[in-house]
């Protein structure tokens, strides 16, 4: 026999046991967006490589060894999206969405990037995003982050997470900070590992992200760019910082939070979790400025956050049992030839009268006792039992599975009537 094929490595399935739980993050996150009046957006999966290598910056891991880029027949580069951000600026020129308009945009999706496949890390992998355009003032930075304060809360995930914050300051700032960063670098070349040597004269900030454990005293040493910042993002920061603490969210202050993309300026932050081992971050984003006018559009202020879809799911899969919502509220076993001929006519007229039931049907026949089996390994709390017997009379029986309730015999009318009131009672 031929070997199976396998997935490619780091591009996992998300199997019917999960997905309940990607769902009802996905759900309470649409929830929460349409009440602070955010509008999807769904760019392409596939963009030009060039859009990637000048927004997110060709000296990062994204641009240097992370994209899946390829040749198409046309010979164009192409490039699978490895975050989301260059593709919504992109849509948003291209669209004329940002001219002169404020926006608040949101998107989900996959993304790809080629690094090392571990927990929390993958080739594919899932983000919801959220940017806004038009606005320049650290109230709407705010609102990111009471915003997602608030998610955490709605999905229970309140106590596990904290709030990271810094600020990266102008462009101007970050340029005279630079140059203070890089002498005390050489000052410890001996010390720099090799990436970070190699960084020392294309993206000296970037250092200051190591994940290496070995950099870190070197790195927590490190002048700190929160002491070179210039006074508009120092006012930006403190205003930002003020109604955080007046809406009482707590955060730390990570002068070494400089965020692993080029486009990022003044307010930076990230949501961190110590739950999931190395890859702790489960939210990040920041403001920028400049990114719409790098990409070709007339100047225009952003704000935005990425949300890491595997690793929220596995904080929610940590921290409770999955949501149960999606099983069946009923599943129809119909034993016998006229049960089996009339079964999934009868199941057409109860969804015509209650489009929100959820009914399984059995098929494939067999006895009452395969088909019960059946019934309770779909979790369903209620079957519908049709027999020849109730085809004849136009009755349907039903079993309670989770229940000590006896068992009822209505007509097919009522039945549709009990179900209603079955529905309106397990939806409170
Ligand atoms: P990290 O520091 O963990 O590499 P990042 O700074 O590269 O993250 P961003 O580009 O800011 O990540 O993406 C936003 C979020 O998307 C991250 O905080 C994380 O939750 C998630 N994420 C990023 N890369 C991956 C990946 N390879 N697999 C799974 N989730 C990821
Ligand atoms: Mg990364």
């Amino acid at each position: 026999m031929s070997k199976h094929i396998q997935a490619v490595r780091g591009m996992n399935d998300i199997l019917p046991e999960e997905t309940p739980t990607w769902r009802h993050l996905e759900e309470v996150v649409r929830q929460l967006l349409d009440a602070y009046g955010y509008h999807e957006i769904r760019m392409p999966i596939v963009e030009k490589t060039e859009l990637f290598k000048r927004s997110i910056g060709e000296v990062t891991d994204i641009v240097e060894k992370e994209m899946y880029t390829f040749e198409d027949r046309n010979g164009d580069m192409l490039t699978l999206r490895p975050e989301g951000t260059a593709g919504c600026v992109r849509a948003g020129i291209q669209n004329g969405l940002l001219h002169n308009q404020q926006q608040r945009l949101w998107y989900r999706g996959p993304m790809f990037r080629h690094e090392r496949p571990q927990k929390g890390r993958y080739r594919q992998f899932h983000q919801i995003g959220v940017e806004v355009f038009g606005l320049d003032g650290p109230d709407i930075d705010a609102e990111h982050i009471l915003m997602t304060a608030r998610l955490w809360k709605m999905l229970g995930l309140d106590a596990v997470v904290e709030l990271q914050l810094n600020s990266l300051g102008t462009v101007a700032s970050r340029a005279a900070y630079r140059g203070i960063l890089v002498e005390y670098l050489w000052h410890h070349v001996d010390a720099l590992d090799e990436d970070s040597r190699r960084r020392l004269d294309s993206n000296p900030l970037r250092i200051l992200d190591s994940k290496n454990p070995e950099m870190r005293p070197l790195i927590e040493a490190a002048p700190k760019l929160t002491d070179h910042l210039d006074e508009e993002s120092q006012a930006h920061f403190d205003t930002l910082c003020a109604i955080l603490d007046e809406a009482g969210v707590e955060y730390h202050i990570n002068p070494c939070l400089v965020r692993g993309l080029d486009y990022y300026g003044k307010t930076v932050f990230e949501w961190v979790t110590n739950k999931l081992g190395a890859q702790g971050t489960v939210c990040a984003g920041g403001r920028f400025d400049g990114l719409v006018e790098q990409l070709g559009g007339k100047p225009t202020p952003a704000m935005g956050f990425a949300m890491g879809v595997e690793r929220l799911v596995s904080l929610l899969e940590a921290e409770h049992v999955p949501e149960e919502h999606y099983q069946p509220h009923a599943y129809l076993v119909q034993v016998g030839e006229a049960a089996q001929r009339r079964g999934l006519l009868l199941a057409e007229q109860l969804r015509d009268a209650l489009p929100l039931l959820r009914l399984e049907v059995h098929c494939g026949g067999g006895s009452f006792k395969s088909q019960f089996k059946k019934a309770d390994k779909s979790r369903a709390p209620l079957a519908l039992i049709l027999g020849d017997e109730e085809v004849a009379n136009g009755t349907l029986g039903i079993k309670f599975l989770r229940e000590e309730t006896e068992q009822k015999l209505l007509s097919q009318q009522d039945v549709i009537d009990y179900l209603s009131g079955y529905l309106i009672r397990s939806a409170t």
